[in-house]
C-alpha cells in the first residue's frame, strides 16, 4: 500500500470509502470517461451512455436499451481486484465502516465487503415490473427468457434491472445510510470516480472529518479540497502485501 495512504489509515478510526467505475477497471470492466471507457468506445450506438441508460430510453426503446445494457454493463466473469480486496480487509479490522459505491457490478461484496451502499443499484438484482418477482442476472441474460432480447417474467411482465437509470431517483434509505456514514467519518477515501455524476458526487459535502484522500488516475473537480491526492491506479495504491 502507498505509504502516505497507510499513514492516514493508521491514524484513523472511522473511515468511509467512496468509489466509482475506476475501482473496477482493473477487473476489466470499462468505466465511462477514461480513454478506454464507454463514452469513447460506443460511437456505434449513436447515443451517449447517459441517453442509452436513461429512463426515457428504457421506456421508449426497450429492445435497444437491453441490447446496450447486456453488451456493456454485464461482466459475469469479473473478479474483485486488489482495491476491492484491500477494502474488504480494512472493514474486517473495524476501521472501515462503509463502502459507498456508484458501481453496479457487485464486486465489493464478492471481495467480502459487508456494509456496502450501492447508490446506483446492482445488475445482480432484477425485478418484474408487474408482479415484483425477483430474478438473478443469469435469468435475464438467458435468451430463452427473453422476447426480442427483453427479459420477461413468468407472469408476462418485463423484468427491469435494479439499477438507477439516468432521470431516476436514488433510493432514499441508501442515500441516508451513506450520508450518516460520511458525516461520522474522520477519514474519507475517494477513488476511481470522475466526481461529475450527481447527486452521488454531492455526498462528499457531508464529510466533516480530517482526512480527505483522493485516489484517481486523472484530476477531479474536488482535488483542491483533498488533504492527500494520489494520481495512480487504485489497485496499485491500495494493494496489501
Ligand atoms: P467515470 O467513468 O466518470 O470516472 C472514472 C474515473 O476513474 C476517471 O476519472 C478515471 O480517470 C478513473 N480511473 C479509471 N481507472 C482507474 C484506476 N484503475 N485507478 C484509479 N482511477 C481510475 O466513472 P464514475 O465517476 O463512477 O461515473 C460513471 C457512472 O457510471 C457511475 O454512475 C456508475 O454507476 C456507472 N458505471 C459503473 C460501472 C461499474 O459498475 N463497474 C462501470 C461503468 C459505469
Amino acid at each position: 500500500m502507498d505509504d502516505r495512504l497507510k499513514k492516514v489509515i493508521d491514524e484513523s478510526e472511522n473511515i468511509v470509502f467512496f468509489g466509482g467505475a475506476g475501482v473496477s477497471t482493473e477487473s476489466n470492466i470499462p468505466d465511462f470517461r477514461s480513454e478506454s471507457g464507454l463514452y469513447h468506445a460506443q460511437q456505434k450506438y449513436g447515443n451517449s451512455p447517459e441517453t442509452m441508460l436513461s429512463h426515457t430510453f428504457y421506456k421508449n426503446n426497450t429492445e435497444m436499451f437491453f441490447k446496450y445494457y447486456k453488451e456493456n454493463l454485464i461482466y459475469p466473469e469479473a473478479q474483485p481486484n486488489d482495491a476491492h480486496k484491500a477494502l474488504a480487509k480494512l472493514e474486517q479490522t473495524g476501521k472501515l465502516k462503509a463502502v459507498i459505491t456508484q458501481n453496479i457490478d457487485g464486486l465489493h461484496q464478492k471481495a467480502g465487503s459487508v456494509n456496502v451502499y450501492e447508490l446506483h443499484g446492482s445488475v445482480l438484482r432484477n425485478f418484474c415490473e408487474r408482479c415484483g418477482k425477483s430474478y438473478d442476472v443469469d435469468y435475464i441474460m438467458d435468451e430463452a427468457h427473453c422476447k426480442h432480447g427483453i427479459p420477461h417474467c413468468e407472469c408476462g411482465g418485463i423484468i427491469k434491472p435494479d439499477v438507477v437509470l439516468y432521470e431516476e431517483m436514488l433510493n432514499e434509505n441508501c442515500i441516508q445510510g451513506a450520508v450518516d456514514a460520511i458525516s461520522k467519518a474522520d477519514t474519507m477515501i475517494i477513488g476511481g470516480t470522475s466526481l461529475v455524476v450527481y447527486p452521488a458526487a454531492g455526498l462528499i459535502n457531508y464529510f466533516q472529518g480530517k482526512n480527505l484522500v483522493l485516489i484517481n488516475k486523472t484530476q477531479t473537480p474536488y482535488d483542491g479540497k483533498a488533504s492527500l491526492v494520489i494520481y495512480d491506479s487504485i489497485g496499485k495504491v491500495m494493494r496489501l502485501e
